[in-house]
């Protein structure tokens, strides 16, 4: 089977979307719980309702705002997290690749 120059082309166009759009934090909607990589990361909105039992790591007073990923501005109540590219993240929420902002 032989790939067309034209069908080629479109796949570059998509991985180049692709990429762009992993490349940057844009501001979306709101990270869902239910999303199935929210799921594995334990991501909540509420930070207080972090699974402890499932993820030990998390302490009191851990919130997506005082994590160094978190994109938000000062103040905002939700803002882009790379974790989850295109989305936004609470800034009252968690999950467990949390790194205390330095
Ligand atoms: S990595 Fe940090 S900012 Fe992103 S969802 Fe997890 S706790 Fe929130």
């Amino acid at each position: 089977m032989s790939i067309s120059r034209r069908n080629f082309l479109k796949g570059s166009v998509a991985a180049g979307t692709v990429m762009t759009f992993f490349g940057k934090a844009n501001a979306g909607a709101p990270v869902s719980e239910s999303d199935p990589q929210a799921k594995s990361l334990g991501y909540v909105a509420n930070a207080t309702k972090a699974d402890k039992a499932k993820f030990p790591k998390y302490a009191a007073g851990q919130v997506c705002s005082n994590c160094s990923l978190y994109q938000g501005k000062a103040g905002s109540t939700a803002g882009p997290c790379p974790i989850f590219a295109g989305k936004d993240v609470a800034a009252a929420g968690w999950c467990s690749a949390y790194v205390k902002k330095a």
